[in-house]
């Protein structure tokens, strides 16, 4: 399909970010949307937390030491930081906000506590989704069945999701994930729309005087 005018005008890239309990299906949907669309990349944060298996320094997350997130904070290096489940996690600034500039938009998969700190610094740029599960009884099913953790680690969990969840009302779209494959196009359709916002279009006015010469 040819591109439409709207794809090929310049426009200006948004920060989207994407909360939810553990559980909810947030990862899924966000590799999801990393695969099958090419305009969107993810911010890697860096992290104390310790690798797990399978993930990758560089690609999941910048992995650090403690003394290298204190020389980072120090050297006002993150757009936001917080500490999650007693390891710190934060935001580099390099590269987002030429990207952001230059029509790239990013992806965060971060907690409410960043998605308030980007918001209260650049709202303009930030759409952001919490995705909820269809209930607390789903949500426990689903921490069981990854069979990963003891269950007092899900209790756990299951107190957190609580806590994160009571943060909601700080979002600008609210999915509920009942159906991974329904709630993947909602998440979609967000972002197509968040992009066709004429602020971010940055390319219209000359587009448009084109159309009115
Ligand atoms: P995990 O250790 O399971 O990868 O992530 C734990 C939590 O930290 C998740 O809720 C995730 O969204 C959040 N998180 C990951 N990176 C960042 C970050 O850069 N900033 C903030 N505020 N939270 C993050």
């Amino acid at each position: 399909m040819a591109d439409s005018p709207t794809d090929t005008l310049h426009r200006r890239g948004l920060m989207f970010i994407l909360s939810s309990p553990s559980g909810a299906g947030k990862t899924t949907i966000a590799r999801k949307l990393l695969e099958e669309d090419s305009q969107i990349g993810l911010s890697i944060s860096a992290t104390t937390r310790p690798p797990r298996p399978g993930e990758v320094d560089g690609r999941d997350y910048h992995f650090v030491s403690d003394a290298e997130f204190d020389r980072m904070v120090a050297e006002d290096e993150f757009y936001e930081w917080a500490h999650v489940f007693g390891h710190r996690y934060g935001t580099p600034k390099a590269h987002i906000r030429t990207g952001l500039k230059d029509g790239q938009d990013f992806l965060f998969d971060i907690d409410w506590q960043g998605t308030q700190q980007l918001a209260q610094k650049d709202k303009a740029d930030v759409a952001a989704v919490f995705i909820l599960p269809p209930s607390i009884e789903e949500l426990h099913r689903r921490l069981v069945s990854r069979a990963q953790d003891s269950e007092a680690v899900i209790e756990d969990r299951m107190a957190r999701a609580k806590a994160e969840i009571s943060h909601w009302g700080e979002y600008d779209y609210i999915v509920i994930n009942d159906d991974i494959d329904a709630c993947f196009e909602e998440v979609r359709g967000i972002l197509q729309a968040e992009r066709l916002k004429r602020k971010r279009q940055t390319g219209l006015i000359d587009f448009v005087r084109g159309l009115m010469a």
